[in-house]
């Protein structure tokens, strides 16, 4: 059986998983998932790339949102605004309130999170082995000037609250450089055919998951193919702000300028979309294998196919 291994964020990663699914039926997939965009709110442990994840896969997904739960009520939320009881900006709907209840409940009992999100994925059967990247607490931090203030605040306040409006001078993964990879995740790294990275977002999903000490390493060490996908067509992120968040790092929102930034030390193969075929000799002369195919997930059997040519390009390096 192929074994598969995807470092993903949240809208981007999960519904290019969904894709992977449909190509590879028989594939054992194991997801790294990004936790430095989980905050605590109203005492509650969120985790919204292991909720997007966990939810496409499961069938409970706001499929036009892309986040959240389908069929949602915000009832809480209006009561907790009536107590004057903030923030509003993030929107926790009801029937995803009762997630992170549970994972705050279990957590509170000193289950760690991977064995958390095993436990919520009993429910959600998503179909791969779902493992947070750390059990250790990673924060994202932007670093932005607000009232004529540099001031670090939390990529969610960055992303939902200011909509990434405003300059980001910095992005730094907040007690990455201190934690630990999640258990299970450096196997599933070593025992990988094939490692992917979807068309998530460079910086803040896979560049998180990347900062974790080991996991760089484990996949580079792995000898195996590894494949991206860019999230950028026609040089602009398709849905987000990811550009945003690139100028941070000082990388250019382009599709060869990602590649290069990931580099042929971990990657070796990249796909991008047919409109930026022109950048596929650029990514080549940095030593990393490209192609231009469609890369707009607009429906499952165009998405399915973006996977097929992941995969594909996988076996071409290999050879
Ligand atoms: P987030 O955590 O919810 O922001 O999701 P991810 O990090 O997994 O993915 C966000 C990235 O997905 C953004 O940079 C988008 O440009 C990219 N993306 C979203 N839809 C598409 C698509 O249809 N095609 C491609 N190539 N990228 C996409
Ligand atoms: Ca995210």
């Amino acid at each position: 059986m192929q074994r598969i291994v995807v470092l993903a964020g949240g809208v981007g990663g999960a519904r290019f998983l969904r894709g992977l699914r449909v190509a590879a039926p028989d594939a054992d997939v194991t997801v790294i998932g990004n936790t430095g965009d989980d905050i605590h709110l109203f005492g509650l442990k969120v985790c919204p790339d292991l909720d997007t994840v966990m939810y496409t896969l499961g069938g409970g997904i706001d499929e036009a949102k892309g986040w959240g739960r389908e069929d949602e009520s915000f009832r809480v939320k209006e009561e907790l605004a009536a107590y004057g009881v903030g923030p509003g900006w993030f929107g926790l709907g009801d029937r995803d309130f009762a997630t992170h209840i549970v994972r705050t409940q279990m957590l509170g009992a000193g289950y760690p999170l991977s064995e958390v999100t095993a436990a919520l994925c009993a429910r959600w059967e998503p179909g791969v082995r779902l493992l947070p990247m750390t059990d250790d607490r990673v924060e994202t931090h932007v670093a932005v000037d607000l009232d004529g203030e540099r001031r670090a605040v939390h990529f969610q306040e960055y992303w939902v609250r200011l909509r990434a409006s405003v300059e980001a001078h910095a992005v730094v993964p907040v007690g990455a450089d201190q934690a630990k990879p999640a258990p299970g995740v450096l196997d599933a790294i070593a025992e990988a055919d094939v490692v992917l990275f979807p068309p998530s977002n460079p910086v803040v999903s896979v560049g998180t998951i990347l900062a974790v000490p080991g996991i760089r390493e484990g996949i580079a060490d792995a000898g195996v193919p590894v494949v991206g996908l860019s999230p950028l067509v026609g040089d602009a992120p398709v849905h987000g702000m990811a550009d945003k968040v690139l100028a941070a790092i000082g990388v250019e929102a382009t599709a060869a300028a990602v590649a290069r930034h990931y580099g042929s030390g971990l990657l070796d193969g990249w796909l991008v979309d047919t409109v930026d075929a022109g950048s596929v000799p650029a990514v080549e002369e940095a030593g990393i294998r490209c192609r231009a195919v469609p890369l707009m997930m607009d429906g499952p059997e165009a998405t399915a196919q973006m996977a097929r040519d992941a995969l594909a390009l996988a076996e071409e390096v290999r050879a």
